[in-house]
């Protein structure tokens, strides 16, 4: 068989996107339905939702890992779910690398402190930072906390006050912030997955 470079390139897309008979004449299917059994055998799945915006994709996460205290659990491979009737098992680019959120050795493990003028990044533990954050929240609110509008009706709301949420926060996490942010008054609430 005469095989040309793009032909190869071709045959090679074609199995990967979904096409599996390959243009090179062998079906591929066998070879990549083993090779995801060998991937995730073994592993645990949990049905998740993808974090990353407001579509919220159905997802299935196989863990590695007895689950036992002394065990080491992991992230081995990341799907889209089938069964979900949102995307039908399919995942966008983004949310196809979603497991990076917790595998990825460059994710930051601690806050960062950015002192007011200064270029630097410096480490500071999780005590110093929520200390930092308080003060800095009781101090806003009390300074722009209004608690009458200006035709005297009782509004009790924070306008010096902003708070977005991250897209790796849960719904069940995104539901406790905005309860508590409204409960400080905060009229300014947000989320990543929305905008
Ligand atoms: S980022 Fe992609 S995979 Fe995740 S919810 Fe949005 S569309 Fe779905």
């Amino acid at each position: 068989m005469d095989i040309s470079r793009r032909d190869l390139l071709k045959g090679t897309a074609l199995a990967a996107g979904g096409g599996l008979v390959s243009a090179l004449g062998f079906d591929l299917r066998p070879a990549y339905a083993q090779s995801r059994e060998l991937k995730i055998s073994n592993a645990r799945e949990f049905k998740t939702v993808c974090p990353y915006c407001a579509v919220g994709c159905g997802t299935i996460a196989y863990v590695h890992g007895s689950g036992g205290l002394n065990t080491v659990n992991s992230v081995i491979h990341v799907e889209g779910d089938p069964d979900s009737p949102i995307n039908g098992g399919t995942l966008c680019p983004k949310g196809a690398a979603q497991m990076q959120l917790a595998v990825n050795p460059r994710l930051e493990k601690g806050p960062k402190y950015r002192a007011p003028g200064s270029s630097e990044w410096e480490d500071v533990d999780w005590d110093w930072a929520m200390d930092w954050f308080a003060r800095k929240f009781k101090d806003s609110r009390d300074e722009t906390f209004v608690a009458r509008d200006e035709q005297g009706r009782t509004v009790n709301r924070c306008e010096g006050i902003g708070w977005v949420g991250s897209a790796t926060v849960t719904n069940e996490d995104a539901y406790l912030i905005t309860k508590t942010m409204r409960t400080m008054g905060l009229v300014y609430i947000d989320h990543q997955a929305r905008i």
